[in-house]
Parts: C-alpha cells; sequence; structure tokens
C-alpha cells in the first residue's frame, strides 16, 4: 500500500517506522513515522520519483517533480525557524523516493477542522489570522511568496496553534524586484485576479508578493461564513467573479460579523494589487486590535 521498497530507502527505515496516511498530494504520501530511538512521531512525506520500481512515471515527470522537491527543501530550510511555519526535520534521498520529515500536526489540517465546526467565530479567526499573517510576514520577509495558501495547507498542532506548510509552488522575488511571476499555480479558488490575468488572459504585467494576500482574504472569509467567496459550479464563472472581485456579504451568516472584520477582508479582496494590503498593514489592521483591547478590559 505505497510503502516505498525497504532497501531502497534503508537510511530512512533505519531510523524511522512509517505508520497510517495522514493525506495525499499529486505525487506524495503523507505519514505518520516515529523515530526508533526517541520515539517521537513525525509527518514523513514521501515523494515519488520515479526510477524503475514505478514505470508509471515518465522521466520528464520524474526530472519535474524532483526538481520541485529540491526547491521546496530549499524554501523549507531558508523558511525554517518561524513558529507558524512547518519545520522540516529531516531529508532522505533514495534513488526512486525522498523522504520529507516534519514535525507532526496532530490536528490535521485546518480544512477538516473547519468542516467540523462549520464556522469560526470572529475570536477564533482572529487567533487564526494573526498567526497566518505573522507565517506570511516572515515568508515575504525572506523575498519568498507561498503560492498556495489555503486551509488544507495550513495544519493544526494540539493547542489549534497554525503551521503553514507545502512550500511545493513557493516562489523567490530577487532582492529589489516586485512582481517576477507568470506561471499559472495554486488552487482555483484561492487565484488572485492578477495570477488569472497575466497566466490566462496575456496580461503584461507578472505577480508577486500580493497573491498571498489575496488568499489570506478568501480564507478569512471562508473561516467566517463556512463557504468560500468565490464559487460557482461552472469554473469559467468562477474565475469571471475572481477577475471581477464579486462577492458579497449578503447571507443571513455575515449578520453577526462586525463591519471591522468585514473592512479587512475587502482590503484583503481588493482586486487591484497596488491597493490591496501588504502583509504588514494587514497585521496593523484594527481587527487584530481589537483582543489586546478586551484582553486589558478583562485582566
Ligand atoms: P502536497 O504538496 O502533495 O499537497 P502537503 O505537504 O500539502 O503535500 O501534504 C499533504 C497532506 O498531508 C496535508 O494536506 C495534510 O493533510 C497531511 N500532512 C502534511 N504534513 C503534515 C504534518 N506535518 N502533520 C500532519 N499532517 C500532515
Ligand atoms: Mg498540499
Amino acid at each position: 500500500d505505497n510503502l516505498p521498497d525497504r532497501q531502497e530507502a534503508a537510511e530512512f527505515y533505519a531510523k524511522y517506522t512509517a505508520k497510517d496516511i495522514l493525506g495525499r498530494g499529486a505525487s506524495s504520501v503523507v505519514r505518520l513515522c516515529v523515530d526508533r530511538t526517541t520515539g517521537t512521531e513525525y509527518a514523513v512525506k514521501v515523494i515519488d520519483i520515479g526510477g524503475d520500481t514505478n514505470p508509471n512515471l515518465s522521466p520528464e515527470d520524474a526530472k519535474e517533480t524532483y526538481e520541485a522537491a529540491v526547491k521546496e527543501i530549499a524554501a523549507l530550510r531558508a523558511l525554517a525557524g518561524h513558529p507558524n511555519i512547518i519545520e522540516l526535520q529531516d531529508v532522505f534521498f533514495a534513488p526512486a523516493f525522498i523522504f520529507m520529515v516534519f514535525e507532526l500536526c496532530k490536528k490535521g489540517e485546518l480544512f477538516d477542522y473547519l468542516n467540523q465546526v462549520v464556522r469560526l467565530s470572529e475570536k477564533k479567526t482572529r487567533t487564526i489570522m494573526k498567526q497566518l499573517l505573522e507565517a506570511v510576514s516572515f515568508i515575504h520577509s525572506r523575498n519568498y511568496v507561498h503560492r498556495d495558501l489555503k486551509p488544507e495547507n495550513i495544519l493544526l498542532d494540539d493547542e489549534l496553534n497554525i503551521k503553514v506548510t507545502d512550500f511545493g509552488f513557493a516562489g523567490i522575488v530577487p532582492e529589489g524586484e516586485t512582481d517576477v511571476f507568470t506561471d499559472l499555480c495554486g488552487t482555483p479558488g484561492y487565484l488572485a485576479p492578477e495570477v488569472l490575468r497575466v497566466s490566462m488572459y496575456d496580461a503584461q504585467r507578472p505577480y508577486g508578493k500580493p497573491v498571498d494576500l489575496w488568499a489570506c482574504g478568501v480564507i478569512m472569509y471562508t473561516l467566517l461564513a463556512g463557504y468560500p467567496p468565490f464559487w460557482h459550479r461552472k469554473q469559467m464563472v468562477m474565475l469571471r467573479q475572481i477577475l471581477e472581485g464579486q462577492y458579497n456579504f449578503a447571507a443571513p451568516e455575515w449578520n453577526d460579523v462586525t463591519e471591522v472584520a468585514k473592512d479587512l477582508i475587502r482590503k484583503l479582496l481588493t482586486v487591484d494589487q497596488d491597493l490591496r494590503l501588504t502583509v504588514d498593514q494587514a497585521l496593523q489592521h484594527e481587527f487584530f486590535l481589537i483582543k489586546s483591547h478586551l484582553d486589558k478590559v478583562v485582566t
């Protein structure tokens, strides 16, 4: 059941025991694993890079997958040390597999947590968004753009602290530059308008860090409402809604949400990337000042 050949991966298996599957991606399986000497649990992302044992992966795909994994590992190392970014513990290269050993997030994806509770209170949303934006601030300050922020790539530890993960699409913005990307990557519902414009409609202007803030806006809306801001069963219609920034706070769910929260969402889901809040501006938004104010009153 997707367990890599032991001979090939001897080094990994000498140190860890692999257990249940925690999640899957396009070319990876993530399993619980246990350090044989310390008994500490981790999550291992096993990436299939082809080789003789897998005839299903073409040499081109294998090379592409390998190179993407190497980039992901470089991003994780460059971004190590932040409490809200997943920690890469160990890496093993075997002929047909790459093993990436991560700190374990026992509570799984924010996506599943949200599905269980349906929607979050403003207080919980504040805690999660603050941590998310702090992670993004760190990522951007190190000249990286995540490019695939969504609740599936935000994990929760025992104390419900978030850990941003999946740097498979992370890109580097060279020092002194801003907009450098033109490729379509990410997940449809979370794509910023400028990504669609340049990759699908041949606009001239590349995109950069602001795409992560757009995704944060989509996430914040989804946390508070329990459903996403842009959705249509016909994907082209949904993409059109995104390009036009067409979403609303009309449903009854939004009646008891404060104007301050809606204001932050509006300033994140701003179609013009030059007018959208930067991550540090978002962290200064009034929405995040409410908590410290209340804390002072209560304690
Ligand atoms: P992909 O790049 O293939 O999407 P991810 O890194 O996003 O791979 O991992 C896929 C899934 O595996 C995640 O969405 C999550 O459900 C699970 N997962 C990944 N890392 C961990 C971890 N450290 N702890 C717990 N579950 C994890
Ligand atoms: Mg993922």
